[in-house]
């Protein structure tokens, strides 16, 4: 190391050493515990955004400590070719937890965009199977994010992600999200006589600032592929483990509105592994399970012994330690909360996962880029990280943790993070 890589600031030695697709970090944190963060100078922060929903469990928490502490002096990782109790034990949670038929299986990856893949080449695999070799269409929505690699970014709907890398993999149809008409329409054969192998949605859209879809509409979609003989997929890697207050959104009644649905398949990541990546492609009964087949997928790293021990300990502690029900009970306190602050215009709440509308006026005089990264600044300098996901758009995704002094506490201090958003304040990346 040069003496100016260690004597520089952080912010900048990390300006002159990482890619730079991300923009300045915003701190740098040198520890954690429970829901709270401690950054460089000290100063401690309530993480009311989990590592973009990750941290389920919130930091350093004594029984992910001790799962991965544990299993790293035992055995980190073993490949594919080998097998290990962690990651058997892991793939019988999952399909306990979400109920799955017996002949379902797992697939695992090491993140979301990967999970997404593997459901990718699933969508391609079941059309294989179609004797017409017609069935090539596969339909995302208006709205969804599902990854970056090539295949989840090519199901991605925003333009500006996907615009830099085409041509991306082919065959992907985008309709607008909460509209039965639109999906019938697509399911019907093109003009060449394609038809659909697979529809790939989530169950709320995360990135979007958490929106949910009418009642009835996850049904509507359940019914109309198996009619038309399309995979219903779902992207559970934001909505999944614990966040709504279910274990899985599909089996959230808020979500669905009240009808039961079951995918073919779905898909997780974020949550699962608390911290340490993980991502599952989950594929519900033994036809769907038959699909992949030997040698047609594969990773190095999913599933090993390390990972599958930390996602292990996630779930046995949220059962054991009753957190869905912390998350329905904090969740709907902090969203009722946030409703009955002046400038907040909408609140959508699914457990602890909340999109916050702001007046376009919250912020006053009104920073160019609206109200809600100036209000995500403020939050900082208060001590609460929160986080942007449009420009009136607050997203909150705290640890499943999370109580309820905590949350008063933030609905609290909102006012007066609203007014200090407006005001000029010394900009303290710039001694990171
Ligand atoms: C974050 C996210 C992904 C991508 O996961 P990565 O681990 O970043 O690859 C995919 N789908 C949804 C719904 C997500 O929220």
């Amino acid at each position: 190391m040069t003496a100016d890589a260690a004597h520089g600031t952080l912010l900048d030695r990390y300006s002159h050493a990482l890619t730079g697709l991300f923009g300045p970090p915003q701190r740098a944190l040198v520890s954690g515990s429970g829901v709270r963060v401690v950054d460089e100078d000290g100063r401690e922060y309530v993480d009311l955004l989990a590592g973009i929903a990750v941290n389920s469990l919130g930091h350093a928490h004594p029984r992910l400590v001790a799962a991965v502490s544990e299993q790293a002096g035992r055995l980190m990782h073993v490949s594919n070719l080998f097998t290990s109790e962690p990651q058997v034990g892991l793939a019988e949670d999952l399909l306990r937890l979400s109920g799955a038929p017996a002949g379902s299986s797992v697939f695992f990856a090491n993140s979301g965009s990967e999970a997404n893949e593997a459901a990718f080449k699933l969508a391609r695999r079941h059309g294989g199977e179609d004797p017409s070799g017609l069935r090539t269409r596969v339909i995302a929505l208006e709205g969804a994010f599902h990854g970056r690699t090539m295949g989840a970014l090519a199901l991605t709907s925003k333009e500006a992600y996907r615009a830099p890398f085409e041509p991306l993999p082919g065959g992907v149809e985008r309709i607008p999200g909460g509209d039965l008409d639109a999906l019938q329409a697509a399911l019907a054969p093109d003009a060449e006589g394609r038809t659909v192998a697979a529809v790939l949605l989530e169950p709320v859209q995360g990135e979007g600032g958490v929106h949910g879809w009418p009642a009835g509409y996850l049904a509507g979609v359940r019914a109309a592929t198996r009619e038309a003989g399309a995979l219903m997929i779902l992207d559970e890697v934001q909505s999944g483990i614990g966040r709504t207050g279910s274990w899985f959104a599909f089996q959230d009644p808020a979500v669905t509105g009240g009808d039961p649905v079951v995918p073919d398949a779905f898909t997780l990541a974020k949550g699962l592994g608390g911290g340490v990546p993980i991502g599952a492609l989950v594929s519900v009964g033994s036809e769907v399970s038959a699909l992949l087949r030997p040698g047609q997928h594969g990773t190095t790293f999913g599933g090993n012994p390390l990972a599958a021990a930390a996602a292990r300990a996630v779930l046995a502690t949220i059962e054991e330690e009753a957190l869905l029900e912390n998350v329905r009970r904090v969740g709907a306190a902090l969203g009722d909360g946030l409703r009955a602050v002046d400038s907040v215009t909408e609140v959508r709440q699914y457990g602890l996962w909340l999109g916050v509308d702001l007046a376009a006026d919250a912020v006053r005089p009104l920073p160019d880029a609206g109200p809600a990264p100036a209000v995500v600044r403020a939050a900082l300098e208060g001590g609460w990280i929160v986080n942007a996901t449009g420009p009136r758009t607050l997203r909150l995704a705290p640890p499943l943790i999370l109580d309820e002094a905590d949350a008063r506490d933030f609905v609290a201090a909102l006012p007066t993070i609203l007014s200090a958003a407006g005001q000029p304040t010394e900009n303290r990346g710039a001694s990171l």
